[in-house]
């Protein structure tokens, strides 16, 4: 892990490289009263010409860069960051990513808390900030529908069709508001998730889709950015996602990949809209025919094609759900996998070069 200290009155100290292993707190940690911690996402790619790969990464040292600055943990240069992230995927990606295993990806996470030992509320002068690497399983399901998958069943247990099925957040319940911190990957907006999360998952459920406000405004799915297709009224086929403006929505580098991806080759066919929609628009989509797919976007989960949305008491089955192939998910995730393993050039697709630790 790489670790770099900071105080108020001396800055950010030298960054050292050290094995992975506990940190030293005092119970008194700001971090562990105040939610004082923010955290970036993001994977190293093991590409088919052989190359290390990281994807955008000066998106998450800016977006870390604004989560830190939202919960009063000093800021940094973003530059700076990426330099320490491109640092240990040099050092350790041979390690966890061998050449012969092309197409293989491991998980990165930045993460910044604040050390001040002291109780007081108030704006922290002590923080560290390190960078670890973590396995992740791959979360994004097969891209093919119900009837095409070739699904291994267990004696008790039949197999389960593709596709993410979303529980639409009840009333009460909120992950993010307008003048909040939706916008900051902060650890503050996680943990207070993870009831709904929790009765998701029992009710068989994979993510809660985040709805807000009387009217049942779309935000996001579970931490992931989440996309409808549909054909308008008026015959126009659209992509739409919700919008920044409010800063309820986190600026995934998923998300905005596709939809600049989609603006740039998909022009022609369908338009890119960001902005507001809801529930009931997506119902009266269904219903009338006019649904195409819905997907969620995100580091950890890819591309996801959604199967169904149960909301107010009524599963709302979408056409992946039916065995209808999600095609736009497909084109769009595989003009980014292309880009994040090597199989074409491309500006986001950011080739670390591999030295070994000895080159620290
Ligand atoms: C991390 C995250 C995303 C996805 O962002 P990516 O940069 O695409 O990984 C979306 N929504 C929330 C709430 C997140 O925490």
């Amino acid at each position: 892990m790489i670790k770099c200290a900071w105080t108020s009155t001396t800055g950010w100290s030298t960054p050292t490289l050290e094995p992975y292993g506990p940190l030293s707190l005092m119970p008194t940690a700001s971090v562990l009263h105040y939610a004082t911690e923010c955290f970036e996402g993001m994977k190293m790619y093991r590409g088919y010409d052989s190359c290390l790969r990281i994807f955008r990464p000066d998106r998450n040292a800016r977006r870390m860069l604004n989560s830190a600055t939202r919960i009063a943990l000093p800021a940094f240069d973003p530059e700076e960051l990426q330099k320490l992230i491109e640092k240990l995927v040099s050092v350790d990606g041979e390690k966890w990513l061998s050449k012969s295993r092309p197409g293989t990806f491991l998980y990165l996470r930045p993460t910044m808390i604040a050390t001040t030992p002291a109780l007081g509320v108030q704006k922290p002068n002590e923080a560290l900030l390190y960078i670890i690497a973590a396995c992740l399983p791959v979360l994004d399901q097969p891209p093919q529908p119900a009837s095409l998958a070739n699904g291994t069943s267990t004696p008790n247990q039949p197999p389960r069709p593709p596709g993410m099925r979303l529980l639409a957040s009840q009333d009460d319940t909120v992950r993010a508001w307008p003048g909040g911190f939706g916008f900051a990957k902060v650890g503050a907006n996680y943990g207070p998730s993870l009831v709904a999360q929790a009765e998701a998952r029992a009710r068989g459920y994979d993510q809660i889709l985040w709805l807000f406000g009387a009217d049942c405004g779309i935000t996001e799915a579970g931490a992931s950015n989440f996309f409808v297709v549909w054909r308008t009224r008026e015959g126009t086929m659209q992509l739409v996602t919700a919008p920044l403006v409010d800063k309820v929505v986190l600026d995934g580098v998923t998300r905005g990949s596709v939809l600049e991806l989609a603006r740039e080759r998909l022009g022609g066919e369908v338009e890119v809209v960001e902005r507001k929609f809801y529930m009931a628009e997506i119902v009266d989509a269904v219903e009338e025919g006019r649904f195409l797919e819905a997907f969620a976007t995100g580091t950890a989960w890819f591309i996801a094609p959604v199967a169904e949305i149960h909301f107010r008491g009524v599963d709302l089955v979408l056409p992946y759900g039916k065995g209808v192939e999600s095609a736009y998910a497909v084109r769009l995730k595989t003009w980014l996998m292309d880009i994040m393993y090597g199989r074409v050039e491309h500006k986001w697709g950011v080739i670390v070069e591999e030295t070994g630790a000895g080159a620290w």
